[in-house]
């Protein structure tokens, strides 16, 4: 069939018009990024994964108050608090977060644990890539929450995610807090 020659020059301008859009966009700066080996650097403000903190000699903040499992919208938060041994303490005061558990799947990133804690021992992070294959691995305990070098818990509210590696568990200070004795009586869960 004939289509004449509209037809070959119609076939030609969209042909044209396709390469320099081609050529407009190859030279600028592109939309996405080669993650996770480029980081995706979120504003400032960004609340992301939580961390549960220690002060400075190892000692976790985290006195099992269970006012972040109180201020939870999600009922996210469970804290089963512990008397500490006075002569392993856990924590500075006379309790501890026995049991700390925050479900990931319920959490709404909100931040009210963080501005009901009154040690700043939880707070949330830049971290966001928590993706995994089972609920139960998504309920994180201590073992993922807790901080095991104080020296660089700060990081993670200051720097992205590409400095503070998630999901990567930090090495062991070098003088870790006393071994936690067999709690004695916990009490309450939220
Ligand atoms: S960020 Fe909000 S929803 Fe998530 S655990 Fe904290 S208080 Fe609950
Ligand atoms: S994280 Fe803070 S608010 Fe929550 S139980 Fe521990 S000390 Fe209390």
């Amino acid at each position: 069939m004939n289509r004449g020659p509209f037809f070959v020059l119609q076939a030609a301008y969209g042909l044209v018009v396709g390469l320099l859009t081609t050529l407009k966009y190859f030279f600028s700066k592109k939309a996405t990024i080669d993650y996770p080996r480029v980081p995706y650097r979120h504003a400032e403000r960004f609340r992301g994964v939580h961390e549960l903190r220690r002060y400075d000699d190892g000692l976790e903040r985290c006195i099992g108050c269970e006012l972040c499992a109180v201020a939870c919208p999600a009922n996210a938060i469970t804290v089963i608090g512990a008397e500490n041994d006075p002569h392993a303490p856990v924590s500075p005061g006379e309790r501890y977060g026995y049991r700390y558990e925050i479900d990931m799947l319920r959490c709404i990133f909100c931040g009210f644990c963080e501005e009901a804690c009154p040690t700043d021992a939880i707070v949330l992070t830049p971290r966001f890539d928590i993706a995994d294959f089972t609920r139960d691995r998504l309920i994180f305990g201590k073992d993922k929450l807790l901080v095991r070098d104080p020296l660089t818990q700060h990081r993670a509210n200051t720097e992205s995610a590409a400095e503070t590696e998630p999901g990567v568990v930090p090495p062991a200070p070098a003088t870790p807090p006393p071994p936690t004795a067999v709690p004695s009586q916990p009490t309450g869960a939220s």
